[in-house]
């Protein structure tokens, strides 16, 4: 199979692009390196089935090529982390809906199934745990940035399943939870690679609020794993949404623990004001988890990472990147 991946150097796509030509498929990624990165690639770059182009899903002359070329469109190109989305909201916005609205205008033209990467949280304030695909979504106001993004995906959603339900065309979508793993950058905010640094560094963790709200991490390994099933799948998954994600939930406090134990460090843990963190007003979610069954009843997938495997694959990663930075002055 040819797969076209958007945002295929980003910590997810170049996972899946790996394990993708591991089992013979060839793979084509798109990606303008806004938030993904060359390095997390360079090993792939001279691979016979292997090809990229530095580009945006908005340059649809490029897109519209690496369609006509691809079996399947895995459409990961998005505007990633919280931090990121509340900084700059527009481009958020646009990045998000504009993009899935072009790739899925190329994907129509050369009917490619097409896998749409959608997020945990449309689910929002939902209380209603653990999280069905078929619950109700509880967005806040529009005034919040954070829902901006929300919202932005949520349209990406409804326009895959409009097309499906159009033009036939075979469209997937999967609600990411808390994906983590090696070449997650913390850039952005996400906790896992932050706290690992921060414990490598000796410098304090720093939890926002009280630290007693929780979340569920799953390997990207395991995710990779149900991408691929998903993909091979299109007369059972066509048309669908799919949560994937790890049940075990775990609370930033005991994370923090966790992190500082499975790296021997003495980094004091500090609980920081969200206020601080975020901008004014920011909401967080107290609660989230994913309602699995759907997944693996569809195509018998679970994780099978537990948090410990998972932090130590991140922090191999984390140590072997803060020697080369050291190495090189960085
Ligand atoms: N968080 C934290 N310290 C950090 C970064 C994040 O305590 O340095 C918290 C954040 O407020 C949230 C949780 O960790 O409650 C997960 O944050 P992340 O941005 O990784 O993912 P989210 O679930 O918010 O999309």
């Amino acid at each position: 199979m040819q797969v076209l991946i958007t945002g295929g150097a980003g910590f997810i796509g170049s996972h899946l692009a790996e394990a993708l030509l591991a089992r013979g498929d060839a793979v084509a990624i798109l990606d303008d390196l806004s938030t993904g990165a060359f390095h997390n690639i360079a090993h792939l770059v001279q691979h016979p089935r292997f090809h990229f182009a530095i580009d945006s899903v908005h340059n649809s002359l490029v897109l519209d090529r690496l369609a006509s070329q691809a079996d399947a469109i895995v459409h990961l190109a998005a505007a990633v982390g919280v931090q990121l989305v509340v900084e700059r909201p527009t481009e958020t916005i646009e990045t998000n809906v504009l993009g899935t609205h072009q790739v899925l205008a190329a994907a129509r033209r050369y009917r490619c199934r097409t896998l749409i990467a959608s997020t945990s949280e449309v689910y929002g304030k939902s209380e209603d745990l653990p999280f069905r695909e078929d619950g109700d979504l509880v967005l806040g106001p529009s005034s919040r940035s954070r829902w901006g993004y929300a919202a932005s995906k949520l349209l990406d959603e409804f326009l895959g399943l409009a097309a499906y339900r159009e033009y036939e065309l075979p469209v997937t979508i999967v609600r990411f939870f808390n994906t983590v793993g090696p070449r997650q950058t913390g850039r952005y905010g996400m906790v896992v690679p932050r706290f690992v640094r921060q414990a490598l560094r000796g410098e304090p963790l720093t939890v926002y609020g009280d630290g007693e709200q929780s979340r569920c991490f799953c390997h990207v390994l395991d995710v990779v794993r149900a991408l691929v099933a998903l993909l091979d799948r299109p007369e059972v998954t066509s048309g669908e949404i799919y949560n994937i994600g790890s049940d075990q939930e775990v609370t930033i406090n005991e994370l923090a623990r966790r992190v500082v134990q499975r790296t021997g460090s003495d980094s004091p843990i500090h609980h920081i004001p969200y206020s601080q963190a975020y901008a004014p007003g920011f909401e967080d979610m107290r609660r989230r988890v994913p309602d699995i069954a759907k997944i693996r009843a569809a195509i018998g997938w679970q994780p099978t990472c537990s948090l410990d495997q998972i932090l130590d694959d991140v922090l191999a990663y984390e140590r072997e990147r803060l020697g080369t930075e050291e190495e090189g002055g960085g």
